[in-house]
């Protein structure tokens, strides 16, 4: 397996957290007039947590497999166009 299927792996995961925690606000939408404030709330603050921590482990959750920096910033902004560690240089595309 290569490093960047490990991180991909990861890094969708992650999104689907975001995902989920994003499809909790666009539910809400539909659903606030029938809800009491509190429950309202309470399923606000738990989508805003789940969007929160999914954002979170795509940033500080995708690792280099070689030297461990975090590197998920890296690869979500370069689109799947980074083909090495920023930092050691390792290529992701090889097969170890
Ligand atoms: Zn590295």
């Amino acid at each position: 397996m290569r490093p960047i299927d490990k991180i991909n792996q990861r890094k969708n995961l992650y999104l689907i957290i975001v995902a989920i925690g994003f499809a909790v606000f666009i539910g809400l939408i539909f659903i606030e007039k029938q809800l009491s404030p509190f429950i309202y709330k309470t399923i606000l603050y738990s989508g805003l947590a789940i969007f929160g921590v999914g954002n979170l482990l795509l940033y500080v959750g995708i690792r280099c497999p070689m030297c461990k920096s975090i590197i998920g910033y890296v690869i979500v902004f370069s689109a799947g166009k980074a083909e090495q560690c920023p930092r050691c240089k390792v290529d992701l595309y090889r097969s170890q």
